[in-house]
């Protein structure tokens, strides 16, 4: 069930032991998720998370609202950040937790990633034009806001209008890499996301590690060069995962010793297969990151 921990987890608790539900992954309406940054504080706490990361696409612009409804609600609150990399061709999620956002060469890194956004975003939107649906860039312009523009919000255009029926196709037919409208984009590389999280003072996790269909000599030569330029975590426990792939990621863990992060992903509560704190707990013989938070 929940990744309950019953440690006392810092000098500064007095109580002996507490019971904390840790959820350090989710977006916020900052980029491609459809909660404001207080509504996804609430709607951790209802589903029983004590201690919740945010960590939009490239942004930490939703942080200062989530930390300040943390705050009112009396849960912990991490400062996170999801960054886009690419690495020998592949598109990798680097998430950062811990990070304090007011660090410059983290400001300055995502700066360049959220132009890389605009642009692309643009591309996608003359691609889809060339195939006849004209005109949607000003619309996801509109729905993103001051958030990040991201695929999910042509993927949700493409089905509001019809030009779809699930989210999934938008990916299938228009978004995903070598379809109609995939813009091939040249992200941070992996020793950069690394040092703008660690510059910061948070500690680099490897996002979702099984989600990049790497083979087991790929994902070695990637935990290797993850390893070296300063990376110190990774997730074993995403939503829906199975007993197989915990095992899976677990080994990784150990044999590169990085600490274990556990995360949702949650975007959307209309997805009801992904919701807030609804993860396993990791297996005993990993060091759970948030032993490295003062929290
Ligand atoms: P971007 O970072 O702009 O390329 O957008 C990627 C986001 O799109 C991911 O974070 C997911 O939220 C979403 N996404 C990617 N692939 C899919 C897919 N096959 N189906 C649904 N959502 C997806
Ligand atoms: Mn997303
Ligand atoms: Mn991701
Ligand atoms: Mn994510």
């Amino acid at each position: 069930m929940a990744n309950i921990s019953d440690t006392s987890l810092s000098a500064n608790l007095t109580h002996k032991t507490m019971t904390e539900l840790f959820d350090l992954h989710c977006h916020s309406n900052a980029s491609d998720g459809a909660l404001s940054p207080q509504a996804l504080m609430q709607r951790a706490q209802q589903q029983g998370v004590t201690c919740l990361a945010l960590t939009d696409h490239d942004t930490i612009n939703g942080l200062a609202a989530a930390e300040q409804q943390a705050k009112a609600l009396n849960m912990r609150f991490i400062s996170g950040i999801e960054i886009s990399v690419t690495w020998e061709n592949h598109c990798l999620h680097v998430v950062g937790l811990n990070i304090d956002p007011n660090n410059q060469a983290l400001q300055l890194g995502i700066t360049g990633l959220q132009s890389i956004r605009v642009e692309r975003a643009q591309k996608i939107a003359h691609k889809l034009a060339q195939k006849r649906i004209p005109d949607v860039y000003a619309a996801v312009l509109d729905a993103a806001g001051s958030g990040m523009i991201t695929r999910s919000h042509f993927a949700d255009y493409l089905l509001k209008n019809g030009h779809v029926s699930t989210q999934q196709e938008a990916f299938d037919r228009y978004l995903g890499q070598g379809k109609a409208a995939y813009v091939s984009t040249t992200w941070a590389s992996l020793p950069e996301a690394v040092a703008w999280i660690t510059k910061a003072g948070g500690v680099a996790v490897l996002a979702h590690p099984l989600r990049y269909k790497l083979s087991t000599r790929w994902m070695n030569r990637l935990l290797t060069a993850f390893k070296s330029v300063g990376g110190q975590g990774i997730e074993v426990i995403t939503a829906r995962c199975s007993a197989d792939e915990i095992a899976v990621v677990s080994k990784y863990a150990r044999n590169f010793e990085l600490l274990a992060s556990i995360g949702s992903d949650f975007h959307n509560p209309a997805n009801q297969w992904v919701e807030l704190g609804r993860l396993q707990a990791l297996p005993p013989n990993l060091t759970p990151i948030w032993q490295s938070f003062k929290l």
